[in-house]
């Protein structure tokens, strides 16, 4: 056992016996890990109202495999705006959803990290703007490792630059030139552009889909996370009924 300061968003929370909590949090020193806040579920006095899906806090951690032990947690922010709208908190939900789903446990990653911390900064200060969804779902896939290939197709090799009937195939984790792609979603040249300057670029705001290249990129998207995923994302159904 380690005893650990750290800073964390919680990415999930359950109740756990008469009275305490289990947490999902992603630590930026430790990557995601699960730990115990005893009592947490009858007394709000020693957590507060610290443990929230998505806050963002600074934790005493006792570390140990499998489950650690929450000693102490302190609220950095609880992001009150994303709080006040349905759509905001629906986005929130998912992109932690994401993370708690796509990371294995125990693996610092401090890209991931800053990366969540933006999104939620974005959503916070500013209107939610669909455009944001997908610069962050394209960037988690590229810190992952998952990045869909954009550039050349992924079956014969060939530049894809201007090039016109781009496809993309889920079973190839890329695009597809004219020749290899028959049956892949067509996708249009300036939509796969737009969506490898949002992985060059890193920061929210920097590029706009307008609605029919959101749309393209959004199946490009859900179906590049949806091949890491073994099965349906929750907070996804609850985006759509949101209308989100
Ligand atoms: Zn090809």
């Amino acid at each position: 056992m380690q005893n650990v300061q750290c800073e964390a968003f919680v990415l999930g929370v359950m109740d756990y016996g008469e009275a305490d909590k289990i947490v999902t949090i992603f630590t930026r020193e430790h990557g995601k890990l699960r730990g115990l806040a005893r009592s947490a579920k009858r007394s709000r006095k020693r957590f507060g109202g610290a443990l929230e899906p998505f806050a963002r806090l600074s934790l005493q951690l006792a570390m140990k495999d499998g489950l650690s032990t929450l000693n102490g947690a302190d609220i950095v922010t609880v992001f009150p705006n994303i709080r006040r709208e349905l759509v905001k908190i629906g986005h929130a939900a998912y992109a932690c959803e994401l993370v708690e789903r796509l990371v294995p446990e125990a693996e610092q990653n401090n890209r991931l990290f800053r990366l969540l911390a933006a999104y939620l900064e974005q959503l916070d200060r500013f209107e939610n703007d669909p455009s944001d969804r997908r610069f962050f779902e394209a960037n988690l896939l590229k810190v992952l490792g998952y990045q869909p290939a954009l550039g050349r197709c992924a079956a014969c090799d060939t530049e894809l630059a201007d090039a016109p009937d781009l496809r993309f195939s889920p079973s190839f984790a890329g695009l597809l030139c004219g020749k290899c792609g028959k049956t892949g979603k067509p996708i249009a040249a300036q939509t796969a552009a737009l969506l490898n300057r949002a992985m060059d670029t890193g920061r929210f705001g920097q590029v706009r889909f307008s609605p029919g290249e959101l749309a393209e990129a959004g199946e490009l998207l859900d179906a590049a996370i949806a091949c890491h995923l073994t099965r349906p994302l929750k907070s996804l159904a609850f985006l759509r009924e949101t209308g989100a």
